[in-house]
């Protein structure tokens, strides 16, 4: 549920805007005062600010300033007079929308949900790519915890992703078996070096054409493994 911060002191305005907005499934809060209403701004994670421009203490416009300095939270100016709208423009504070009171409380809902539905649009689309390992016919999705070979998907056990991503973003290294137990195994787990050895098999089954000729993980004969590039 999308969470909405009201600063305004008007009591009977606030509870107005309240009502309407909970009815279109906002949870709302409202603060009478600027300088709480800035401070939980600041430390509470809302969806959404809907700031009254003339408020006791820090006014609207500074808390306006304040938020965007750190967020990017919509923010919604309510104000009085016309003539402020303009100089809320003016300073480019950095509000998306202002409303002059007296406003409808379907239309202050519409703007809320229009602003809400933009800015999570904005961050869907600011999602950080997934952190990719890809060799030679293999893709390995660190982020979603995937593996394909050659386009094919696999499916490994968690130890086994493990060694295998550890090994792939470490590529023509020598590893020990001993290394690489203590890397993916902790020190508590039950088991010893030949489990390394186990799993390997295990992965090269997934991921090698020919086992007995391994394409991607080679055994170093009295040393270890190596994943060849
Ligand atoms: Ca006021």
């Amino acid at each position: 549920m999308s969470k909405v911060l009201i600063v305004e002191d008007e009591v009977a305005i606030a509870d107005l805007e309240k009502d309407y907005l909970e009815l279109s499934g906002f949870e709302v809060e409202i603060e009478t005062s600027g300088d709480i209403g800035l401070s939980r701004a600041l430390t509470e994670e809302f969806d959404m600010f809907i700031l009254d421009l003339m408020l006791p203490g820090v006014d609207g416009f500074e808390i306006c300033k304040k938020i965007r300095e750190v967020k990017n939270t919509p923010i919604l100016m309510v104000s009085a007079k016309k003539d402020d709208i303009d100089k809320i423009r003016g300073l480019g504070l950095g509000a998306d929308d202002y409303i002059t009171k007296p406003f409808s409380p379907s239309e202050l809902v519409a703007r809320v949900k229009a602003h809400l539905a933009r800015y999570e649009r904005l961050i869907g689309s600011n999602q950080m790519d997934n952190d990719l390992v890809e060799i030679r016919g293999i893709k390995i999705d660190k982020t979603a915890r995937r593996v394909w070979v050659n386009e094919e998907e696999k499916q490994f056990t968690t130890k086994e992703f493990d060694l295998l991503t550890f090994l792939a973003e470490n590529p023509n290294r020598v590893f020990t078996k001993e290394e690489l137990f203590r890397e993916i195994w902790d020190m508590e787990s039950i088991g010893d070096i030949a489990t390394v050895t186990v799993h390997i098999k295990k992965i090269r089954e997934k991921i090698e054409i020919n086992t007995a000729k391994p394409q991607y993980i080679e055994t170093i004969w009295g040393v270890g493994y190596r994943f060849k590039v």
